[in-house]
This record gives structure tokens, C-alpha cells and sequence, in this order.
């Protein structure tokens, strides 16, 4: 694929496999902007939207909002874009139905990652409530004890990347959402997610550019 061609892709892969930082690397300089369905909801119940309130409970739990609320937002979101990544959607085959009504879609990646790795890598990451930057006390941490270097506000802890909440929302991916990967088949790309951020980028961009 040439780097000006229209671009759209999806990250496929549990929570905690790096899929979002991976699309944030790959979105920069390249004209490609992330829908990245948990950030917006999130966002919506941070702001106490009606999408916000519908969803909190979901989101909180760990379990996946109806299908038919993600793709009203998805198809808000997607609009006429030419050129995008999707981040935590489709998660289930009546989604990915869905989007095909929607517009069509170049390529898939999967990004594979041990559950024990998703565990450790979630657990330890923390948040700031104000500026949205993300950190990970083990492999990207703040220069003072839990504040966030930007705006330094006390950095805080997703509710859903507590221990417990991570395995149940393992548990859900690995049932919901795998049959995914059987679904995109002819367009998927596989990427080992358990090696360090630097490694997986590269093997991306040559498994999509090289
Ligand atoms: P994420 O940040 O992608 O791990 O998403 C966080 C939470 O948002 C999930 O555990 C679900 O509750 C909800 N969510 C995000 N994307 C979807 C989706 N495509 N379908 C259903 N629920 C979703």
C-alpha cells in the first residue's frame, strides 16, 4: 500500500495489546484520524451526555455497549472521512455487518497479546482526569510520583483497569470479538504485540507500507 493512498483501517486486538498507541503513532504524519470508540465514550460520560449516560453503566462493567448504539456513533463519526483508523470497533459481527453498510474497509491488523501481558500492561496504567495523557507506572511513568508531567493533576486509574474488570473485559474480547478475525480474513495482517512498543511499529508499518 503507498503512503498517499486512501487509508482505511482497522485495529483489531484485546484491550491492553497496544492497538491505541499504535494508531496514534501511525495516524501522525499520515493524514489519518483515529476513531477510537472507548475514548469516545469515555468522553461522553466524563461529560454527561444522554450517549454518556446510556453507556456508563456498560463501560463501567467492563461489558460491550448494545451494538445498535455503537453504530449510530460510528456512522456519525465516519461521516465522509476518506482516510481512518478504527480503535475498539467492530467488536462484534453484527458491528462489523454493520459497517460494511457504511463504507468499506482496506485492511485489518490484529494485534496478538498474552493475556498475562494485557493484565500486567493495564494494571499499571494511570491516566490524567484533565488532560486525557496516558502513563504506565512500569514502562512510561511520569518525572513526579503520579502527576501528570502536562498539567500536573493527580494522575488516576480507568475503573474498568483494575485487576478484576481487565479479565472480565479479556473474557468478553475473546469471545465476542474473536470470531472477528474469521470474519476479515481475507484482509487481515497478524502482529505480535507482546514485543516492545518500538518493535510492533515497525512491524506494522512494513506489514502495511513495506
Ligand atoms: P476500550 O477503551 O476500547 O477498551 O473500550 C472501553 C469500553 O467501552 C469497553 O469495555 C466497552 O464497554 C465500551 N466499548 C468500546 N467500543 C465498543 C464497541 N465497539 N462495542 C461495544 N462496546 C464498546
Amino acid at each position: 500500500m503507498a503512503r498517499n493512498d486512501r487509508q482505511r483501517l482497522i485495529f483489531l486486538g484485546p484491550p491492553g495489546s497496544g492497538k491505541g498507541t499504535q494508531a496514534e503513532r501511525l495516524a501522525r504524519g499520515f493524514e489519518l484520524e483515529i476513531i477510537a470508540t472507548g475514548d469516545i465514550l469515555r468522553e461522553a460520560i466524563r461529560n454527561r451526555t444522554i450517549l454518556g449516560e446510556k453507556v456508563r453503566s456498560y463501560v463501567e462493567k467492563g461489558s460491550l455497549v448494545p451494538d445498535e448504539l455503537m453504530l449510530e456513533l460510528i456512522h456519525q463519526k465516519i461521516d465522509n472521512k476518506s482516510s481512518f483508523i478504527l480503535d475498539g470497533f467492530p467488536r462484534t459481527i453484527e458491528q462489523a455487518k454493520g459497517l460494511e453498510q457504511i463504507t468499506a474497509i482496506d485492511r485489518v491488523v490484529y494485534f496478538k497479546c498474552a493475556p498475562e501481558i494485557i493484565v500486567k500492561r493495564l494494571s499499571s496504567r494511570r491516566v490524567c482526569p484533565k488532560c486525557a495523557r496516558v502513563y504506565n507506572l512500569i514502562t512510561n511513568q511520569p518525572s513526579h510520583n503520579e502527576v501528570c508531567d502536562v498539567c500536573k493533576t493527580k494522575l488516576e486509574q480507568r475503573k474498568d483497569d483494575t485487576e478484576s474488570v481487565v479479565r472480565e473485559r479479556v473474557k468478553v474480547y475473546e469471545n465476542v470479538t474473536s470470531p472477528l478475525l474469521e470474519f476479515y480474513r481475507s484482509k487481515l495482517i497478524l502482529i505480535d504485540a507482546n514485543k516492545d512498543i518500538e518493535i510492533v511499529y515497525q512491524d506494522l508499518w512494513k506489514a502495511i507500507y513495506g
